[in-house]
C-alpha cells in the first residue's frame, strides 16, 4: 500500500527555482554538471562509510554514474549507485535549503546570466537547475543498507509528492521530463560532448550506451535497429581522478574545469601547483590559487581547507590542518599515502606527519606567488587586490616564513601617490637615497589621511619614499615585521624622528640651536596642555605645518587603539 503525499517547498527553494528558470535560461546545460557533481558526491559518500561497514556496497561495489535518454519520452536520466536517500533525506534535501548559502545566493544574483549560472554550485542548491530544463523531475533512490525506496516528483512549482516505492538498485536515479524547447539535450551526441566539457575530470566512470552512427542501405534508407538488443555501455569520460594523471597530459582547460568541481566556484583560478612528493611522506597535492575572492573571506567560519583523499579514497572536505590561516583562500585536493583510511578530524590534529605537510605545503603555495609576482604582474595584482589583506596576516602567524612573506607584500607609497598597492620592498629598497638606513612608513585610517600626514613634509623636501599604511590590518602586520633585508621599519608617527645619516652635522646643529632658543615657548604650550598631552618639544620633521600630534614609541598605533576602542576596551 503505497500511499502518495504531496508536501510544499519551504519559502525560500520557491523563490529560487522561480529565479533559476527565469535567470539562467541561457546556459541550460549546466544542469548535467550539477546533478554528476551530486552523483559523484554520492559515489563518495558510499565509498567512505564502506569503509567501515563494507556491507553497504551489497553486491554492488563498482561505484559509476550512468546517463541515459529516450527520444520519443523526452527524457534524460542520471542514474548513480552512491549512498542514496531515504524518505528523510529526500524531504530535508530536495524540499528545503538549509544553508545559510540560500539567502546569501539570492543576494549574490547580479542579473548576468554567465555569473549567476556559477553561483549555483557554490551555494550549494544545484540540484534546483534540473527546472532550467525539466517541467518534471522524478527522483527515484534508495538508500545504502536500507529496503525502502523512494519516488520524490517535482514540476518545480510550489510541491513536490513523495511515494514509497520498491526500488531494488541502490543509489539515485533522477529523470528530467525536458520541455520542449529543451529536447535537444535528449541526444547522445550532445550530451556526450558537455560530459567532457563540464565533467571529464569526475573520477568515477560515466556510462553511456553505445551510439553507432546512423547507417544506410545501397538505396539510401536508414537502416533499422535489431529490434530488443541488449544495450551495450561505454565510458564517455576520461574517469581517472585528475590528480594521479601526469602534469605533461593535463590540459590548462581539465585543471580549470576540476577546479570549478572542488570549488564550486566557477571564476578561473589564477595559477595552480601540481605536486608529487615521494620520499619519507608521499602525497601528491593540487593547489590552486582562487581568481576571486568569497564573500565570507574574513569570516572566521568560512569554509576553508583541502578535500583530503587517502590513497584516492575520498575522505573529507575542509581538511583545515594542511594550510595556515592566512592562505586559506588556497582550494585544493590533498592525496596521502600515509594517513590511515580511517583518519578522523581529532587524529589529524595530532599526527606529526600532517605538521610536515602543511610546512611543506605552505612553502609550496609561497613559492607559487613568488613566482607569479616574478613573472606575472598583472595577474599578481589581481590576486594582491582579491587577497593581499589577508596575506597580511602572515609575519604575524608564521614567523619561519616572516622574510618570504615580506617579499610578498604591496604598498602604496608617497612617491606614488596612488591608493593602489603595488610597490614592493624590494622595490623600495631599489630606489633608496644611497644614506638611507631605514624602511619609513606611516600608518594612518584612510590612504588619504596617510598621503596628506604633515609627518611627510620632511620626507618630501628630502625626496624619501614612505611606505602609506591605511588597511585595517596593517598595525598588526606592522607590529610582527621589524626588519626586511637587514633593514629596520620605523614608524614616522612615532616618538622622535630619527633620520640617521640623512640628516647633516649642521642640520643638526641648526636644530640644537632652535631648540635652545624656544624653551620658553615649550614650557608656555606645555603647561596650557598638560592634561592634554604628555609632552611637548620641538621638532623638525615639519616644513609647512606648525605643530602635529604624534604618538610615543611604545604606545599602541592610532589605528590599533580605534580597533580596541570599537572593541570595547
Ligand atoms: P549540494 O550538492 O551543494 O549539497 P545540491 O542542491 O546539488 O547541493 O544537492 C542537495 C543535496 O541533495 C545534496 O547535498 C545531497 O545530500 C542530496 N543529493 C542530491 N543528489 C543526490 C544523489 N544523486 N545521491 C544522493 N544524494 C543526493
Ligand atoms: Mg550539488
Amino acid at each position: 500500500e503505497t500511499k502518495k503525499e504531496t508536501l510544499g517547498f519551504q519559502t525560500e527553494v520557491k523563490q529560487l527555482l522561480h529565479l533559476m528558470i527565469h535567470s539562467l535560461y541561457s546556459h541550460p546545460e549546466i544542469f548535467l554538471r550539477e546533478l554528476v557533481s551530486n552523483a559523484s558526491d554520492a559515489s563518495d559518500k558510499l565509498r567512505y562509510q564502506a569503509l567501515h561497514d563494507a556491507t553497504l556496497l551489497e553486491s554492488d561495489p563498482n561505484l559509476e554514474i550512468r546517463i541515459s535518454f529516450d527520444k520519443d519520452a523526452k527524457t534524460v536520466t542520471i542514474a548513480d549507485n552512491g549512498i542514496g536517500m531515504n524518505r528523510e533525506d529526500v524531504i530535508e534535501n530536495l524540499g528545503t535549503i538549509a544553508k545559510s548559502g540560500t539567502a546569501e545566493f539570492l543576494k549574490n544574483m547580479t542579473g548576468d546570466q554567465k555569473k549567476d549560472s556559477q553561483l549555483i554550485g557554490q551555494f550549494g542548491v544545484g540540484f534546483y537547475s534540473s527546472f532550467i530544463v525539466a517541467d518534471k523531475v522524478t527522483v527515484e533512490t534508495r538508500k545504502a543498507g536500507e529496503k525502502e525506496g523512494v519516488i520524490w516528483e517535482s514540476e518545480g512549482t510550489g510541491e513536490f509528492t513523495i511515494e514509497e516505492t520498491d526500488k531494488a538498485s541502490r543509489g539515485t536515479s533522477i529523470t528530467l521530463h525536458l520541455k520542449d524547447e529543451h529536447l535537444d539535450f535528449a541526444d547522445g551526441w550532445q550530451l556526450r560532448s558537455i560530459i567532457r566539457k563540464y565533467s571529464d575530470h569526475i573520477s568515477l566512470p560515466i556510462l553511456m550506451e553505445k551510439q553507432d552512427m546512423p547507417s544506410y542501405d545501397e538505396e539510401g534508407n536508414e537502416k533499422k535497429e535489431e529490434e530488443n538488443k541488449a544495450p551495450e555501455w561505454e565510458t564517455v569520460n576520461t574517469a581517472k581522478a585528475l590528480w594521479t594523471r601526469s602534469r605533461s597530459e593535463i590540459k590548462d582547460e581539465e585543471y580549470k574545469e576540476f577546479y570549478g568541481h572542488i570549488s564550486h566556484d566557477h571564476t578561473d583560478p589564477l595559477k595552480w601547483s601540481h605536486n608529487r612528493v615521494e620520499g619519507k611522506l608521499e602525497y601528491t597535492s593540487l593547489l590552486y590559487v582562487p581568481g576571486k575572492a568569497p564573500f565570507d573571506l574574513y569570516n572566521r567560519e568560512m569554509d576553508r581547507g583541502l578535500k583530503l583523499y587517502v590513497q584516492r579514497v575520498f575522505i573529507m572536505d575542509k581538511a583545515e590542518e594542511f594550510l595556515p590561516m592566512y592562505l586559506r583562500f588556497i582550494k585544493g585536493v590533498l592525496d596521502s599515502n600515509d594517513l590511515s583510511l580511517n583518519i578522523s578530524r581529532e587524529i589529524l590534529q595530532k599526527d606529526p606527519n600532517v605538521e610536515s605537510m602543511k610546512s611543506a605545503l605552505t612553502k609550496r603555495v609561497l613559492d607559487m606567488l613568488t613566482k607569479m609576482a616574478k613573472n606575472d604582474e598583472e595577474t599578481y595584482k589581481t590576486f594582491w587586490k582579491e587577497f593581499g589583506q589577508v596575506l597580511k596576516e602572515g609575519p604575524a602567524e608564521d614567523m619561519g616564513n616572516k622574510e618570504k612573506i615580506a617579499k610578498l607584500l604591496r604598498f602604496s607609497t608617497s612617491l606614488e601617490g596612488k591608493e593602489e598597492q603595488t610597490v614592493s620592498l624590494d622595490d623600495y629598497i631599489g630606489r633608496m637615497n644611497e644614506d638611507q638606513e631605514k624602511i619609513y612608513y606611516i600608518s594612518a585610517e584612510s590612504f588619504n589621511a596617510a598621503k596628506s600626514s604633515p609627518h611627510l613634509e620632511v620626507f618630501r623636501k628630502k625626496g624619501i619614499e614612505v611606505l602609506l599604511l591605511s588597511d585595517r590590518v596593517d598595525e598588526w602586520l606592522m607590529s610582527h615585521l621589524f626588519e626586511y633585508d637587514g633593514k629596520k621599519f620605523e614608524d614616522i608617527g612615532r616618538g622622535d624622528l630619527d633620520l640617521g645619516k640623512l640628516e647633516s652635522e649642521e642640520d643638526k646643529k641648526a636644530q640644537e640651536e632652535v631648540e635652545k632658543q624656544s624653551e620658553d615657548l615649550v614650557k608656555r604650550i606645555q603647561d596650557v596642555l598638560k592634561e592634554e598631552v604628555e609632552s611637548v618639544r620641538v621638532t623638525h620633521r615639519l616644513t609647512d605645518s606648525p605643530a602635529c600630534l604624534v604618538v610615543g614609541a611604545q604606545d599602541m598605533g592610532a589605528q590599533m587603539r580605534r580597533i580596541m576602542e570599537a572593541a570595547g576596551q
